[in-house]
C-alpha cells in the first residue's frame, strides 16, 4: 500500500490524504451504509482521474466516486476500502451556450449554483432534488436524480446530451455530442446515467437547459380519503393539464410542516395535494382556476395560494420536511430506509393504505409524502435509535414496504438509487436474466470490478 500512496502522490502530492480522521468523514453518505477507504483522493482534472484509474486498475484497487455524499442508498460509501475519489473540486461551469440551450459543466458543480448561474440568461436545469443546495451534477447524473418538477420536466436523464467518462482502465471517452438528436449506435449516454459510479467516472457533462417559466401558481386541495386524493390527481391529468409539481402530504406530514412554519395556512387533517402550474401569467391563472373548479366537488377544501410569498413559504417548508420529522418527537430519528418506493399513479392510494397497515401493525410512526404525480412515495420511518427492538421493526417495515411496491407493479427506488441499501431487491425488481445482462455490461467495461464494487446487486 505504501507504494500506491507514493504513486498517487506522484500524480499530485496535494490531492491524496491517508489520515484516519479524514477517511472517517468519507465513510458514508446520507444513508446508514458505511465503509472505510484507505485513501481520499481529490483530483482536479480529467487527466488526473485517468492516471488514477489506470493505476488502480493495474493494482486492483477499488474506487468509489463521490460528489457531495448526499446519496440515500450508500452509493458513495466505500464498502470495499480502496480509494474514495472526491470529485467535488472539479466544479467549473465551462460554458453556458445559451443560443444552443445547453451548458458544459464539470461533475462537482452544485445543482443550485448551476441554476444561479443560468438565471441571468433566463434558463434553468429542471431536475430539482430536495438536496439542490448540496448535491453535485455528477452525483445527479450517476443517480439519475429528480424531484418535485419531474412530473412535467422529466428526470436528469432527459437533459444529458454528452458525457466525458473515464473508464476503469483510464481510457477517456465521449458518449454524445452537442446535437439535440442523434442516433449513432448504442446510447452510451443513457447507459452511464443512473450507473451509480459502477461503469466509469463522469468528468464532464453537456446538459440541455430549459427556459425559466414566467409565472407559477399553486393550488392546495385537501381530501378526507386517500383514495379520493388519488382520483383527483388522475382527473387533473385527464383534463389535459400537466402540473409542474404534484405533491401529496399526509396528516402527519402536515403536522410537521406546521411545526417548521406555524404561519402556514394549511388544513388540519386529511391528505393535502399541492398542484403547481407554470407558464405565463394568463396560462397559469387559467389552469389554476380550472383545477380548483375540477376538484371542488371531490375535495374537503380547495384554494389557490394567495401569491408568490405564500407559495414560496409552502415550498420552503415542503423541502425541509424530510429532515424536520424529529420535531414531532425529539427522542426519535428518521432513518432513510424503504423511503423511495414508486408505483403506477393509479396504485398510489393502495400503496399508501398498505404502508399504513404495515406501520400500524408494527406500531411504528411514519410520515408519508411524495411526488404523487410520478407515483413516488417517500415513507419517513422514525425510531428511537437506542432501542434495538425498534431497529428490528424498522427493517421489517422497510422490507414489507419494498415488497408491497413490487407487488403493485412498482419500483423499490424512484429516484434515490440502489447502492447497497436496496441491492437485495435487484433480482426481484429486474429479474435474474436482466440482472445478468447488467453484470455482462459491467464486466465488459470494468473487468476487474474496481468501480464501486459491491453495489447495485451486480
Ligand atoms: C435532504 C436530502 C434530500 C434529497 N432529495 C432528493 C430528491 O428530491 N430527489 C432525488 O433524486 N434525490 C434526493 N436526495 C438524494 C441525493 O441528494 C441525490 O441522489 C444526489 O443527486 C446525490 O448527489 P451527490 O453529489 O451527493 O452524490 P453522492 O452521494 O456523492 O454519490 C451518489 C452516487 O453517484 C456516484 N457518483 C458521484 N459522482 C460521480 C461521478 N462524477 N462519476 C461517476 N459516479 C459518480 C457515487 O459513486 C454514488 O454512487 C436527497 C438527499 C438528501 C440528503
Amino acid at each position: 500500500m505504501k507504494k500506491i500512496l507514493e504513486d498517487l502522490r506522484e500524480i499530485d502530492a496535494g490531492m491524496v490524504c491517508a489520515a484516519l480522521a479524514e477517511r472517517r468523514c468519507y465513510a458514508s453518505d446520507a444513508s446508514q451504509v458505511e465503509g472505510l477507504a484507505d485513501y481520499v483522493v481529490r483530483p482536479e482534472s480529467t487527466q488526473q482521474v485517468s492516471r488514477i484509474l489506470r493505476l488502480c486498475s493495474e493494482e486492483n484497487i477499488p474506487v468509489t466516486a463521490r460528489g457531495s455524499g448526499t446519496g440515500l442508498s450508500g452509493g458513495a460509501s466505500p464498502i470495499c476500502g480502496g480509494i474514495v475519489l472526491d470529485l467535488s473540486g472539479m466544479n467549473r461551469i465551462i460554458e453556458i451556450d445559451s443560443e444552443n440551450l445547453q451548458v458544459i459543466v464539470e461533475p462537482g458543480v452544485i445543482h443550485e449554483k448551476l441554476n444561479m448561474a443560468l438565471k441571468p440568461f433566463g434558463f434553468f436545469f429542471p431536475p430539482d432534488p430536495g438536496s439542490s443546495a448540496m448535491c453535485t451534477i455528477g452525483g445527479m447524473i450517476a443517480n439519475n436524480s429528480s424531484g418535485m418538477r419531474s412530473v412535467k420536466y422529466g428526470t436528469t436523464r432527459s437533459y444529458v446530451l454528452d458525457l466525458e467518462v473515464v473508464l476503469a482502465d483510464g481510457r477517456v471517452i465521449h458518449t454524445g455530442s452537442k446535437v439535440l438528436k442523434s442516433v449513432a449506435g448504442y446510447d452510451l449516454t443513457r447507459l452511464f446515467v443512473g450507473s451509480e459510479g459502477t461503469l466509469g467516472i463522469i468528468t464532464r457533462a453537456g446538459l440541455r437547459v430549459a427556459p425559466l417559466p414566467l409565472a407559477r401558481k399553486l393550488v392546495l386541495a385537501s381530501f378526507e380519503e386517500t383514495e379520493t386524493a388519488g382520483r383527483a390527481v388522475i382527473m387533473v391529468f385527464s383534463s389535459g393539464i400537466t402540473p409542474s409539481a404534484c405533491e401529496i402530504l399526509d396528516r402527519t406530514t402536515l403536522k410537521v410542516l406546521k411545526l417548521c412554519d406555524p404561519n402556514l395556512a394549511l388544513p388540519d387533517d386529511g391528505d393535502l395535494i399541492l398542484f403547481e402550474v407554470d407558464g405565463t401569467d394568463s396560462s397559469t391563472a387559467e389552469s389554476a382556476l380550472q383545477i380548483q373548479e375540477l376538484l371542488g366537488p371531490l375535495a374537503k377544501s380547495v384554494r389557490i395560494a394567495s401569491g408568490q410569498k405564500e407559495m414560496e413559504a409552502i415550498w420552503a417548508a415542503r423541502r425541509l420536511v424530510g429532515a424536520a420529522i424529529s420535531r414531532l418527537d425529539p427522542n426519535r430519528t428518521r432513518i432513510y430506509i424503504g423511503e423511495d418506493v414508486g408505483v403506477p399513479i393509479k396504485e398510489i392510494p393502495s400503496l399508501i393504505k398498505r404502508v399504513q397497515q404495515i406501520t400500524t401493525k408494527l406500531d411504528l410512526p411514519a410520515m408519508k409524502y411524495g411526488h404523487i404525480g410520478d407515483g413516488n412515495l417517500h415513507v419517513a420511518l422514525f425510531i428511537d435509535v437506542m432501542n434495538s427492538d425498534q431497529w428490528g421493526k424498522l427493517e421489517l417495515a422497510a422490507d414489507r414496504i419494498h415488497r408491497a411496491a413490487l407487488e403493485l407493479s412498482g419500483t423499490v427506488s424512484s429516484e434515490h438509487g440502489i447502492g447497497l441499501a436496496r441491492a437485495q431487491y435487484m433480482p426481484l425488481q429486474v429479474g435474474e436474466d436482466a440482472l445478468n445482462v447488467m453484470r455482462s455490461i459491467k464486466k465488459a467495461l470494468d473487468p476487474k470490478n474496481i468501480l464501486n464494487p459491491g453495489k447495485m446487486g451486480l
